[in-house]
């Protein structure tokens, strides 16, 4: 089978969501070419400043990925009723427009990084739900 482009995708550590990303993939078409990198909070954990020391071990293995896998793209899968985003959240009250800019503001800042380091490879940012419902930005 030939391989149309490599990835790497970010997602959370949510036990919940390990079958909802595996399935993500596989519609996708995507089963066998990719990397993983598993953090938690996704784009939440290597961009907030709550989480700074995981950010570099992140870019590292990006890095790596990128020379040794040949990857073409960064798949970012953040998560709805993300633990880390409630980390974030603090003591304000924990609802979907709280979460949702925690989540967009994760998205923009590596988006922006990401452009910055690879700019000729390409990068995705999804939002996904239990219900399989799958946000784009
Ligand atoms: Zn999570």
């Amino acid at each position: 089978m030939k391989i149309k482009y490599r990835a790497m995708v970010l997602s959370c550590i949510d036990p919940r969501f390990q079958q909802v990303v595996y399935n993500y993939l596989k519609r996708k078409k995507l089963i066998g070419k990719c990397s993983a990198f598993t953090i938690a909070g996704s784009a939440i954990g290597v961009t907030a400043p709550k989480f700074k020391k995981w950010h570099k071990t992140f870019w590292d293995n990006l890095e790596t990925s990128i020379k040794l896998h040949k990857i073409k793209k960064l798949i970012v899968i953040n998560h709805r009723d993300c633990g880390a985003a409630r980390i974030i959240n603090g003591k304000k009250n924990f609802n979907k427009s709280n979460e949702l800019s925690i989540h967009k503001i994760s998205f923009i800042k590596l988006k922006k990084k990401f452009k910055n380091k690879y700019p000729n490879l390409n990068i995705e940012t999804k939002l996904i739900s239990l219900n399989k419902k799958v946000e784009k930005f």
